[in-house]
């Protein structure tokens, strides 16, 4: 509420400012380019709270957020932003890679994306810390040799980590969510996340037996990204944000991160009270054991009961490490990690091996048409109808590889035999009809391509080639099953 009042008052004040002096912060050409631009496609961090995140309205906010709004709504300019809400950040790289994606809106600047990104100047710089569980004792990245570091996927904070201390045991994860999960529960020791996004997490999920030990050595200096053959729109958004007052961005900030001195102790009275809570638990742990000692029999049943409970905790998060949250199946990750052994296993036996690559047709097309959780229950139904035909042939694994794109793992299944499987995964998902409107039913269909095992070739030489054949499928007309051979070339 404040917050929008806010909003309106810069609006007013900067109409009023601009219509005072008639200047304008934009060239001519660069006025007309926005207005020859159909759609800006913008995709931000899905989760890295307070910078940027989707709410579980799925509505677009933090400091960015603001950021873009005042720069569009002061400065007139009617950015025709098409928000995308992708999974993960490595996807959100991914589709800028590839040209999918436009502009970013925090992005770490890095040689790698400088390749096709250009980047405006910094806008906000955040400290990466170390958080450990309450129990761990030492301080510092020196303290964590030995123990178990976990960072967050296509971050340039991970990739720091990894060049700056080789010596540590380093994971990756998804998002810093399921990182701190990891940490409080047991299954890693440490996590360098942003401070700011932490406190958010470690608050939304009541995760109180954690503790900062200490800065990483590595800041954010965040920028917005556009793709590098889009200067105007660079020039634009450094105009944009070169005109944003000391005093705007102290109220963004002062709102979103609590950076001066209040914003101090209302961090401390963060701590206080998660001491105040960890110690209600330790006080209700003492009434609890004293309860138990009277009555042994139960003692032992409730503490069976917990043991029960933690390894279900711990089956839970192994799964939440290794699963896709959309579809339920392997993450890239874990379907990575099983092809590994799967195919060595099949290599050293002198088994056969297949592997397809299934992409899903036209699908953006259902994105544009029935909106982006439609897709979502597209992809859905596709990857069940999937599953549900491996589990009846007992054979193979499934796993999303990214967006609408997955890899299943035939072990022990020659070439003849993954074709025919092939062909029915892409029969069957034909037949398949999602209800997408009041009166309009969707068929998607699947373009594969498939290699096996033939002369010891790697895993990821497999992978590679069942990819051209799958991008050989889309060429030939998409719906259909490519066999990889010699004659396609990368
Ligand atoms: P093609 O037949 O060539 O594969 O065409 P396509 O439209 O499927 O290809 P493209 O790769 O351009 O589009 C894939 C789209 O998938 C782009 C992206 O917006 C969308 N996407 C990626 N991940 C998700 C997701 O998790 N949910 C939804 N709804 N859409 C996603
Ligand atoms: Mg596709
Ligand atoms: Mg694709």
């Amino acid at each position: 509420m404040t917050r929008s009042l806010f909003g309106g008052l810069y609006l007013l004040l900067f109409s009023v400012a601009g219509m005072l002096y008639g200047q304008d912060i934009l060239t001519p050409e660069e006025r007309q380019w926005l207005a020859d631009q159909p759609v800006i496609r913008f995709a931000p961090a899905p989760n890295y709270p307070p910078v940027e995140f989707f709410n579980e309205n799925n509505e677009y906010q933090g400091i960015t957020a603001d950021f873009i709004q005042i720069i569009d709504q002061q400065f007139d300019l009617g950015l025709k932003l098409e928000i995308v809400q992708f999974p993960d950040w490595t996807t959100v790289v991914a589709e800028g890679r590839a040209r999918r994606v436009d502009m970013w809106g925090a992005a770490e600047k890095t040689a790698e994306r400088s390749e096709y990104m250009q980047f405006t100047r910094p806008y906000i710089r955040l400290p990466a810390v170390i958080i450990v569980r309450s129990e761990f004792v030492g301080e510092g990245i020196e303290a964590l040799e030995g123990k178990k570091v976990v960072g967050i996927q296509n971050y340039a904070s991970y990739e720091h980590l990894q060049e700056k201390y080789p010596q540590l045991d380093t994971l990756a994860v998804p998002d810093i969510e399921t990182g701190l999960r990891m940490v409080s529960y047991g299954a890693a020791d440490a996590i360098v996340a942003s401070n700011a996004a932490a406190i958010y997490y470690i608050e939304k999920n009541g995760l109180t037996n954690l503790k900062v030990v200490g800065e990483s050595g590595f800041e954010w200096s965040l920028r917005f990204a556009v793709r590098d053959d889009w200067a105007p729109l660079l020039s634009i958004m450094q105009k944009g944000l070169d005109s944003i007052t000391a005093q705007q961005k102290r109220d963004i900030y002062r709102y979103w991160i609590n950076l001066d001195a209040s914003n101090n102790r209302s961090s401390t009275k963060d701590y206080l009270f998660i001491a105040a809570l960890v110690g209600l638990v330790a006080i209700l742990l003492v009434l609890f054991s004293w309860a138990l000692r009277k009555r042994a029999r139960l003692k032992m049943q409730r503490l069976t009961q917990r043991i029960e409970e933690q390894k279900k905790i711990e089956k839970e998060l192994k799964k939440l490490a290794t699963t896709d949250a959309l579809t339920g199946t392997y993450n890239r990750r874990a379907i990575l990690e099983m092809a590994q052994i799967d195919y060595q296993k099949c290599l050293d036996e002198g088994l056969p091996f297949s592997v397809l690559m299934i992409d899903i047709d036209n699908f953006k097309q259902v994105n544009d048409q029935y909106g982006h959780e439609i897709g979502d229950r597209v992809i859905r139904a596709v990857v069940n109808v999937c599953r549900d035909i491996l589990s009846a042939k007992n054979i193979g694994h499934i796993g999303r590889f990214g967006g609408e794109e997955f890899v299943i793992l035939l072990p022990m299944i020659d070439q003849e035999e993954a074709y025919l499987v092939a062909e029915q995964l892409r029969e069957c998902v034909e037949k398949e009809s999602i209800q997408c409107a009041e009166n309009a039913l969707h068929f998607s269909t699947i373009s594969v391509g498939l290699e096996s095992l033939k002369h010891a070739e790697t895993f990821d030489e497999l992978l590679h080639n069942a990819d051209l054949a799958m991008y050989q499928a889309k060429n030939a007309g998409r719906n259909r099953v490519a066999i990889w051979h010699e004659s396609i070339s990368g």
